[in-house]
């Protein structure tokens, strides 16, 4: 016989860990905050093989059509040549195109929208959830994946609080058809780099927000990391154009005049041409806030922490998505082992702090390389995107 399992937070982690369980036997339901389907976060990610590793062994989906594969490392200098180009191959995908294809794998009268939690009380048994909506529930294990502000760690571990990174990543996506042609060309074929003054920006093709992953119909990402005091300079980065002060990030139309002007200006005097022409032509650039967060458990009787809830690393490895599937394979792994939980909880929980720590350190070193030392040069293969280790 299966537990009952609630997972708060139907995001990557959450869902992959619902499907997972689900699978095992498991009585699974997926409470999540907001009240529509989490449709409109179109950002690029990495794709790593943990993160679509539900879909392809278990779904056999064939992750061509969810993401682009890109040949191609390539750095750029400030006149837009060439600094270095490298054969490896990554798959890009993004964030929504992802999450409706596992939600399309879980039931959907089990994933409750417009589910809040916003308390709970645990013991050794299993734990009793409330939620804004005025419903309560009960289970006997509860998977916490609701994110780097998730209430359960702040409940359960008040001492780890996210620090911030000393820089913020802007964001934005063009379709490709709106670039100049040979320009989208450039970018839809390798991810693209450009390394100055401590600072860097990336660029990649995703699918377009239905999910397209034709030729024409891509869009072209970037992410480019910027350094931001703590204290005033940050804060009127984050206080929205509604005068607003925001904690993770500002999203597309809520950024500043002023700064979304800075951007460019700064993007058309600083970045090589055609990394130029791409934050120029996007029109409304957003913004998620660098944060590290760092837990010394995961397991609290029978209520876990996974994903961003537990460690937030830096995205410099393009793993976070793929370190909470990981999570999840790995929790379904130890429960489905015959061992008391208690048992397999307490096995599982040593790997996955290690997992979550390595990452940890090895993004925030990436971090201090590019925007403090400035020690980063062009190829250099600890850059490597991976979950344990660059490339893998
Ligand atoms: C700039 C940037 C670039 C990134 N690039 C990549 C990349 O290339 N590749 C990659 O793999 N990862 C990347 N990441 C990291 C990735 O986005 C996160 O690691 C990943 O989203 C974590 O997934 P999660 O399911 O643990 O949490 P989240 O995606 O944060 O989801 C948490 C969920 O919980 C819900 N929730 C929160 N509180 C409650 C509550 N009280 N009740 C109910 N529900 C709640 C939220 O609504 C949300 O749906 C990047 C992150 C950033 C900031």
């Amino acid at each position: 016989m299966g537990s009952q399992i609630a997972v708060v937070g139907g995001s990557l982690g959450g869902l992959t860990a619902a499907c997972l369980l689900r699978d095992d036997g498991h009585d699974v339901t997926v409470y999540e905050r907001s009240s529509v389907e989490l449709e409109q976060r179109g950002a690029g990610i990495g794709f790593l093989p943990a993160t679509y590793r539900y879909l392809q062994t278990r779904r056999a989906l064939d992750i061509s059509t969810i993401s682009i594969e890109t040949p191609f490392i390539r750095y750029l200098n400030r006149d837009g040549s060439i600094a270095h180009e490298s054969e490896h191959r990554y798959l890009f995908s993004s964030w929504n195109t992802v999450y409706r294809s596992l939600l399309d794998q879980f039931d959907r009268d089990r994933y409750l929208l417009g589910h809040d939690l916003i308390g709970f009380e645990t013991g050794a048994t299993g734990s009793t959830l409330e939620f804004s909506n005025g419903v309560s529930a009960k289970c006997e294990l509860l998977v916490a994946a609701d994110g780097i502000g998730s209430l359960v760690r702040t409940s359960l571990q008040p001492e780890a609080q996210p620090t911030y990174a000393g820089y913020v990543a802007w964001r934005g996506m063009v379709p490709e058809q709106e670039l100049d042609p040979v320009i989208a060309a450039q970018l839809c074929d390798a991810i693209t780099y450009f390394v100055f003054a401590n600072s860097h920006i990336l660029v990649y093709p995703i699918p377009n927000v239905d999910g397209s992953v034709a030729v024409g119909e891509r869009l072209i990402n970037f992410v480019w990391y910027r350094n931001y005091l703590k204290g005033g300079d940050v804060d009127d980065l984050l206080t929205d154009s509604n005068g607003v002060r925001r904690e993770l990030s500002v999203p597309p139309g809520m950024v500043s005049e002023e700064h979304v002007a800075e951007l460019r200006a700064f993007a058309a005097a600083r970045l090589p041409p055609t990394i130029a022409a791409l934050v120029l032509a996007t029109k409304q650039p957003f913004l998620q806030v660098i944060y590290d967060i760092e837990i010394d458990r995961m397991v609290f009787d029978r209520v876990v922490l996974l994903g961003d809830a537990a460690f937030a690393a830096r995205p410099h490895a393009a793993a976070g998505t793929a370190k909470a599937a990981d999570d999840g394979w790995t929790l379904a792994a130890a429960l489905s082992e015959g061992r008391d939980v208690d048992a397999a909880l307490a096995g599982w929980e040593p790997v996955q702090l290690r997992l979550g720590r390595d990452l940890l350190e090895r993004t925030r070193r990436i971090g201090r390389r590019s925007q403090v030392e400035n020690t980063w040069t062009p190829g250099d293969p600890e850059f490597i995107f991976g979950l344990h280790r660059p490339g893998d």
